[in-house]
């Protein structure tokens, strides 16, 4: 693979793009001025531009998504095969793929049992917030609608999931939001001074306790639900600290809540286990899913939950309406589910599960050498090849670095050829943090090359 690209098509491509695309999350007057980015091509760990510029990816397509790694032979042919057979069928019946890849998701999450297929992470969010009511209509008496959610959090980015969202930067401007969403404070450990009353010892406890306060505030009669990121991406990488989990554990079953756990970003091997719940011993009731499934060869997430939710749903002469009264277009597509089974082949014939755990060792211990000689890295973080570095001003105050040098950092990273994340337009003010997520494919070498490149970026932004 040598990278290059027909200049005449290029050229055509960058026009069409300036003059008709519309891009995520980024502003775009700087392509009054410079071409914007088109990738072009990508092969394991490395993409190219339009430019034939080779970039090791350490960010998995942008957004934690491309698990295995790009230029799958196995899960091409396998999507080619399926749309050859069968493209597409409501999912009021089933497909072959979708029945299979449910049978061999449920096999690696003990306690689920069913699968719902959206079109995006939002929309699994959704679904789980939709029948969280609809059970507080069925069980509860109109009771128990309140879905609660954390600061720093995000859910996606339909009104909805925004409405849950603990990201105050993403939302302004687009409320007002949907009614019964609460948010409960934020658990991370290294902002724990910015936390009324948050103590030295034991904060994990004391921050699960934060969310009883909540609950009994509102009501425990008025609570259905409590969503969380088992470990916070866009917010921060934020891995709650010891005893948060089992705390929240104990206080949803004391209230009869549902535990809603968002996987997006983590789910399917992110952070060295199959989801990152399974890190903590907790038991949800619905679990969403969507970037790592099939690592983006095709579109698929889904919202899973237990027999005994599903069972509530059950038909009811005495309910013709109490049945789950939904439906996604795309959650018919056979690609996703048919991709995602050999995403999940690869993964475990490649034992990449391990290698995700070693490869995170490697780069938790690569950025916490650079903690040593940078001082401008505060805080090190994250889980299997789920890291975050955050930057601050001042380590004693742990005043946080004006976020355009840290997305100077990024600049500079590309620059010499290896595309890291920094958290964007998130929580006011704490846009601070490196976000890191080789695919989990990366090798000790990729991981150096990675570490290596901050290394000289962190040496020319901050001296
Ligand atoms: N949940 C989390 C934790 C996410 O990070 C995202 C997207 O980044 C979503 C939900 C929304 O997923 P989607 O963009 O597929 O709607």
């Amino acid at each position: 693979m040598d990278g290059t690209f027909n200049e005449n098509d290029l050229s055509r491509v960058v026009e069409a793009d300036r003059a008709h695309i519309w891009h995520h999350l980024i502003q775009h007057k700087p392509f009054e001025t410079n071409d914007p980015r088109i990738i072009v091509e990508g092969k394991g760990m490395r993409v190219w531009d339009q430019k034939g510029k080779e970039h090791l990816d350490a960010v998995s397509g942008g957004v934690w998504t491309v698990n295995v790694g790009y230029g799958r032979e196995s899960i091409c042919k396998a999507v080619y095969d399926q749309l050859m057979k069968l493209c597409y069928f409501a999912n009021s019946a089933g497909s072959i793929p979708g029945a299979l890849f449910a049978e061999k998701l449920i096999e690696k999450m003990p306690g689920m049992s069913r699968v719902y297929y959206t079109n995006s992470g939002s929309e699994a969010n959704e679904k789980a917030f939709k029948m969280v009511r609809q059970i507080a209509h069925k069980k509860y008496g109109g009771k128990k609608t309140k879905i609660l959610y954390r600061d720093r959090d995000y859910h996606g980015s339909t009104l909805a999931a925004m409405s849950a969202g603990g990201q105050d930067e993403r939302n302004a401007q687009y409320g007002p939001f949907a009614p019964g969403f609460i948010r409960v404070p934020h658990c991370m450990e290294y902002r724990k001074h910015e936390l009324d009353g948050a103590p030295e010892e034991n904060f994990g406890e004391w921050a699960a306790d934060q969310i009883e306060e909540v609950i009994l505030r509102e009501g425990p009669d008025t609570v259905g639900a409590l969503c969380l990121e088992p470990v916070t991406a866009g917010g921060g990488v934020i891995e709650a600290p010891e005893g948060y989990w089992q705390r929240v554990q104990e206080i949803c079953k004391k209230y009869d809540i549902l535990l809603h756990i968002d996987e997006v970003v983590c789910g399917v091997g992110r952070t060295g286990t199959w989801f990152g719940y399974q890190q903590y011993g907790v038991k949800p009731d619905f679990v969403t899913m969507a970037k790592g499934v099939a690592s983006g060869y095709a579109a698929i997430a889904c919202m899973v939950t237990t027999e005994e939710v599903f069972d509530m749903f059950k038909e009811d002469a005495s309910d013709p309406m109490g049945y789950f009264r939904d439906i996604s277009t795309f959650g018919g597509c056979t690609a996703g589910p048919a991709a995602a089974i050999e995403n999940m082949r690869i993964i475990e014939d490649e034992n990449l599960l391990a290698n995700c755990v070693a490869m995170g060792d490697r780069m938790t211990g690569n950025l916490q050498a650079l903690m040593e000689k940078h001082k401008v890295v505060g805080d090190v973080r994250g889980k299997g090849l789920f890291l975050g570095a955050e930057l601050v001003a001042d380590r004693a105050s742990r005043e946080p670095v004006d976020e355009k040098l840290a997305q100077a950092v990024v600049a500079d990273c590309m620059a010499q050829g290896v595309i890291i994340g920094v958290t964007n337009r998130s929580v006011p003010g704490r846009n601070n943090t490196l976000c890191f997520s080789p695919a989990l494919i990366a090798t000790a070498d990729d991981i150096d090359q990675i570490t290596d490149a901050v290394d000289g970026a962190l040496g020319r932004v901050f001296g």
